[in-house]
């Protein structure tokens, strides 16, 4: 029997055969199996009987090919109910040679949804197998893979009367009509200006960002809308992100890839496990990874322990999480822009700054939470005031939508793709500082005399200033200019340094 085991992201196939002999009877599991794999004995052989077939009483082994591989899960079971029946000599296998077989089975013989089917199907489809049959519960999921011809079982007793001929497979159910996309928009967002402008250049430049306000500034409400500004998953990314869904098991039931970037916002309590990914059995993927392609919010930051936030470094850096397990690592993607939000102390008076109760200590203390080296990572840094509200009763121009933020910012990705697509970057934030000091992209001294001056007298760091230049592309590009003058420095530097009072009073 034809079958797909899953290492981290990545499906093989997988070949399951039984052999039975004489001696004890007994049933042996063998080829790297984990656990939840050897618990597939009891499984299967309930099922079987259960399915009115004659368990063999023999000595049974079922061996998993590669042996290498590590097997893990258990969308084996369906596979090896089928080959030991094969074994015992009651079912021809001619009428599903090559055709991968996944599910678990129910003590009753009823077969269930397993995880990950989406990359295993992917993977099956990649090797060449033309058809699979998976559970009823993740046949819409598998119909995503091009190219491959979906049926799907609810039980072994059908799969085994379809083999034999005397029923038919399940067809995968009808597609669902079209979703309407209903998702948080800009337009739902009152005020907070320079919020709404900082989270424009995050999402033009996918620079990582950084708010510090009180609650009721918007802080969370504007980091929710950063997907919607975004574009669209391309069909890889759209694939991987659907795929980790998939193996953590909160696919939608659509049957549709995902194309909005995802968002997640792990609460500041959640174990490590559920922020980076692990778990007994399978390691699932944590919030890091089901945030990838998407945004991760780090809500209320100076809360997350600090072992949390350092085990936050690496994956950022690499763009993947390692987690080491005894049967050998499992690796996720975790390519996220990062949105942190802090409130300025830790009483948190959504008055504002002038009715805190803090100390200075206390104050300097709990932001220092977030130095150090994951807060040198994000380009972006404001501080936001509560809104005020002259700004909410009085309707101006009404506020803008993400569809025409998403469209200045899909342009000005477009404008940076074709500056850095010779060098293998595409996005502003991934331009390594010292690129931007150096000719051809070093800008014309009038340009950055500003930051000279704040350079000199201390007040800007060297790593602040190749930020800033950063900063001033993506200001450029969202403008439609071919390089940074003067004007789009200093607008990059309040994304750096200043805060909300500084653009209101300029704009
Ligand atoms: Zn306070």
């Amino acid at each position: 029997m034809l079958c797909i085991g899953l290492v981290g992201v990545e499906g093989h196939l997988v070949e399951v055969e039984a052999d039975l002999s004489l001696g004890l009877p007994a049933l042996v599991l063998t080829g790297l199996p984990d656990a939840a794999l050897n618990e597939a004995r009891d499984r299967v052989r309930a099922a079987i009987v259960n399915s009115g077939q004659r368990w063999p009483n023999r000595r049974i082994t079922v061996n998993l090919l590669p042996a290498t591989l590590p097997k893990q899960g258990s969308g084996f079971d369906l596979a090896i109910a089928c080959a030991l029946l094969a074994g015992a000599g009651e079912l021809p296998l001619a009428p599903i040679q090559g055709v991968a077989v996944l599910g678990e089975l129910g003590l009753d013989g009823t077969v269930r949804p397993v995880r990950g089917v989406l990359p295993m199907v992917a993977a099956a489809a990649a090797a060449g197998v033309t058809q699979v049959v998976v559970p009823q519960g993740n046949a819409r999921e598998a119909t995503m893979v091009p190219g491959l011809t979906v049926r799907s079982v609810d039980s072994l007793h059908r799969l085994v009367a379809f083999i034999r001929g005397e029923s038919e497979l399940l067809d995968p159910p009808p597609d669902l009509p079209d979703p309407v996309m209903t998702g948080p928009d800009l337009a739902d967002i009152a005020g907070q200006d320079f919020g709404r402008y900082a989270l424009e250049v995050a999402a033009a430049g996918g620079h990582h960002m950084s708010m510090i306000g009180p609650p009721g500034a918007g802080k969370t409400m504007l980091a929710e809308r950063l997907p919607s500004i975004l574009p669209e998953l391309d069909d890889a990314s759209a694939l991987e992100v659907t795929a980790l869904q998939s193996i953590a098991g909160v696919l939608p039931p659509d049957g549709r890839l995902i194309r909005r970037p995802p968002f997640q916002a792990p609460h500041h309590s959640a174990s490590l496990a559920a922020l980076i990914g692990g778990g007994s059995g399978i390691a699932r993927p944590g919030a890091l990874s089901l945030a990838h392609r998407g945004v991760l919010l780090l809500d209320e930051a100076p809360e997350f322990a600090n072992a949390t936030l350092q085990a936050l470094r690496q994956p950022l850096e690499s763009g993947r999480v390692i987690l080491g397990r005894a049967r050998g690592n499992t690796e996720y993607p975790a390519r996220v822009q990062v949105v942190m939000a802090a409130n300025p102390c830790p009483c948190a008076n959504p008055a504002g700054d002038q009715y805190c109760q803090c100390s200075a200590l206390a104050r300097r203390r709990y932001l220092s939470k977030l130095s150090g080296p994951l807060l040198d990572r994000i380009d972006i840094q404001i501080k936001l005031q509560p809104v005020r509200a002259i700004e909410l009763m009085t309707p101006s121009a009404p506020a803008e939508p993400s569809a025409t933020v998403a469209a200045r910012v899909a342009d000005a990705r477009a404008a940076a793709a074709a500056r850095w697509g010779a060098y293998g970057w595409r996005l502003n934030a991934e331009v390594p500082g010292p690129e931007l000091r150096r000719p051809p992209w070093r800008l014309a001294p009038k340009n950055t005399a500003s930051l000279r001056v704040r350079l000199d007298r201390g007040t800007l760091s060297a790593r602040g200033f190749d930020r800033i230049l950063r900063l001033a592309w993506t200001v450029a590009d969202l403008d439609g200019r071919d390089s940074p003058r003067g004007s789009d420095v200093n607008e990059a530097a309040q994304l750096r340094l200043g805060d909300a009072h500084d653009r209101q009073a300029r704009s």
